[in-house]
Order: structure tokens, then sequence, then C-alpha cells
């Protein structure tokens, strides 16, 4: 009887967890170290920031309805339902989406750790159903990022260079975020878009970065390699020229002095026109 109560407790806990979504739709993973990994992704609706090359402006502004595509996404939604959701509904869709092909579920936005209170229930609500969870990232809120860690298994996250964005960057807040994930056991990559008109010395100040991390960590022998993917721009939003394969190459020749992983990687995704 007094199980029956929890479990009942429970179900109406999952219902009032309430979320703001945008997408949940199944594709392959088409950024960093996980390109082509079968994935659920679970788009969050809203974010803080306005790079100038952002490819998801439709999420920027929290939108009022959510679409859901329950498996591969193909013309239309399956659903269309008004936000808030709840914590139960995502849950379900998950796994009608995930079939018998997603081990991984993605959270990205919009930026996902706006609602790190959400994600982090979702998280241990679908760990418990053996999903691998990846955290995509702006990678500047380094408290919101602490209650979702215990629950995902890995993060991308980007460094926003200001010559990049059109956008300041807290450096402060950006090493703070990085010193976290490279502490605990997730796998971790970062991402840095390159534009045509990267600074760079602002590059090689977000590489000094990533190299004393690296080496600090050596130290205390609780380091996992992060990777740092350069992304050559997709042109979107007020962003419509790529960089040339000679500036990728001196940035990776630059970064290769002082990091022991460095990977040039394009939008796969949008190389085979998937969302
Ligand atoms: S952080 Fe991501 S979602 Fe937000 S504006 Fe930049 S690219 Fe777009």
């Amino acid at each position: 009887m007094v199980t029956q109560q929890a479990e009942t407790r429970g179900e109406k806990l999952k219902v009032a967890i309430k979320g703001n979504l945008s997408e949940v739709f199944l594709s392959l993973q088409g950024e960093g170290i996980w390109v082509g990994t079968p994935t659920v992704f679970v788009r969050m609706t809203g974010c803080h920031r306005r790079c100038r090359y952002c490819d998801t402006e439709f999420a920027l502004v929290a939108e009022k309805q959510a679409r859901v595509w329950l498996g591969w996404r193909i013309s239309e939604p399956d659903l269309v339902v008004s936000n808030p959701v709840s914590l139960c509904d995502v849950t379900g869709w998950v796994q009608k989406a995930a079939g018998q092909v997603a081990k991984w579920v993605s959270f990205t936005g919009g930026e996902p750790l706006l609602q790190a209170d959400f994600l982090a229930e979702l998280g241990k609500e679908l760990k418990e159903l053996d999903f691998k969870i990846l955290l995509e990232t702006e990678g500047g809120l380094p408290d919101r990022l602490m209650k979702v860690l215990p629950f995902v298994d890995a993060v991308a996250a980007d460094i926003k260079l200001p010559s990049t964005t059109g956008e300041p960057l807290d450096w402060g807040e950006c090493e703070r975020f990085l010193k976290t994930v490279a502490r605990t056991q997730v796998q971790a990559c970062v991402k840095i878009v390159v534009t045509t008109d990267i600074d760079e010395g602002e590059f090689c100040q977000a590489v000094d970065l990533l190299a004393k991390l690296h080496g600090s960590a050596v130290d205390c022998r609780v380091f996992r390699p992060i990777t740092l993917i350069l992304q050559p721009v997709t042109p979107a939003r007020f962003v419509t020229e790529t960089p040339s394969m000679g500036l990728l190459l001196r940035l990776a020749s630059l970064a290769q002095m002082k990091l022991p992983d460095v990977r040039i990687v394009p939008q796969v995704h949008k190389l085979m026109q998937l969302p």
C-alpha cells in the first residue's frame, strides 16, 4: 500500500515537472566526436545569446508550441503540443522516437542549460531507461551545469569567440565551465566555430585556456582528454561565407602545438541534408 502510494506520488511528480521544448526528433549526430551516432534530439527552446551564425534562430525566443516526430524526421511532425510539456510526455516521446536504433539522447537548444532543473529530472529518467545523454551547450553557465552533470555521459561545449559570434565572452565563466567538465569522468569535446573573420589572438587565448586545463589535469591524474573541434561555419543568419581550408589548417596547426587532439569537422548533418 505504502509502495503503491509512493508510486502514485512519483507519477504525479513526473506530470507536474514541466519544460519548454522546441522539437523532439530522431536523426544522426552531425557535430563533434559523436558524428554519425543515431540520436534523439531534445531541443529546448530559448537562448540568452544571439550568435551571428545561429542556425536555430526559431528556438532563440521561447516558442509557444513544440514539434514532435515519433521517429525519423520526415515531412510534418506527428505532434504539435503547447508548452510547457511534462517530463512524463517527453520521456515517452523520446522512447518512441528512439525505437530500436537510438541509444543516445542529445539535450540541445537554444541553450538547454537555461532549463537545467527540468533537464536534471529528464536526464535521471532517461538514464534509468539506459539511454546515454549528450549535453550540447554554449559553455558559459557553470552553475547550471552542476545540476545536470550527474545525469550526462558526455558534454559538447563551445568557446564562443567574440570575433565569430559578434558578442562578448566572459572568459572567467568559460574557464570555470571547462574546469568543471575536466574534473569529471564525462566524455567531452570543445568546439570553436570558425568564421572568415575569426581573430587569431582570441583563438590562441582559447587554445591556451584548454592547454592550461590539460596541464593541470595531467598533474592531478584525473584528466580525460578534451578534443578540440574546429567547425567551419555553415552560412546562417548574418554569416554568408565559409572559411578557406588554408585558414582552417593554419588554426589547426597553431592548436596542435599545445593540444593533443585537434580535428576539423564540419556540420555533417547539413552536408547530408538532415535536420
Ligand atoms: S548559443 Fe547556440 S542557440 Fe544560442 S544563439 Fe548561439 S548558436 Fe544560437
